[in-house]
């Protein structure tokens, strides 16, 4: 935290300065565990968990800080129902993790419980919506030479059968 605390700039804030311009402390901390965890401003650590109980009743919520040391003013699909979250309890749950602008132009989560209402598996569904995804990726900076998707998303869902997967992109 102190790191990033030291990195706020309001121009640039992931532009990393020196080690050596940093706090001591914060040279230490780097020194001792390395600067890798931060350096990607694209990490996350958000949770999702849809769940289905004895009787059949589904529920679903998702966690999350945004993307890591979140930036002022956005919203991620984590805060959005049908893109992070959603749940029909008569078909099934579904939640996601990762870029959330990808998904939220998909409106992911939902998608994945329409697939499974369609009768698609869980896991099937849920690779059904990250091709969608890949096909909907346009810009370039977000694809590989190969025109893949080069970002981390995944989705996971459980089915009214408690029937439960999850698929990552990667
Ligand atoms: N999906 C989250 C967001 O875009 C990030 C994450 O999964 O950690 O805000």
């Amino acid at each position: 935290w102190l790191y990033w605390k030291q990195n706020l700039s309001a121009k640039d804030k992931w532009i990393e300065p020196d080690i050596e311009k940093l706090d001591p402390d914060v040279q230490d901390f780097i020194r001792q565990y390395g600067r890798d965890p931060f350096r990607d401003p694209r990490s996350h650590g958000t949770v999702h968990l849809s769940a289905c109980n004895g009787r059949g009743d589904l529920a679903g919520c998702t966690s999350t800080s945004g993307l890591f040391f979140k930036m002022p003013g956005r919203v991620g699909d984590s805060a959005l129902i049908g893109a992070g979250c959603f749940v029909d309890n008569g078909i099934g749950a579904a939640g996601s993790t990762g870029r959330g602008e990808a998904n939220i132009l998909v409106s992911g989560g939902s998608l994945v419980v329409e697939r499974m209402r369609a009768g698609r598996s869980p896991k099937d569904a849920c690779v059904d919506v990250l091709k969608r995804i890949a096909e909907t990726t346009k810009e370039k900076r977000l694809l590989d030479d190969r025109g893949r998707p080069g970002f981390a998303i995944s989705f996971y869902a459980v089915n009214k059968a408690g029937a439960y997967a999850g698929a990552t992109m990667w």
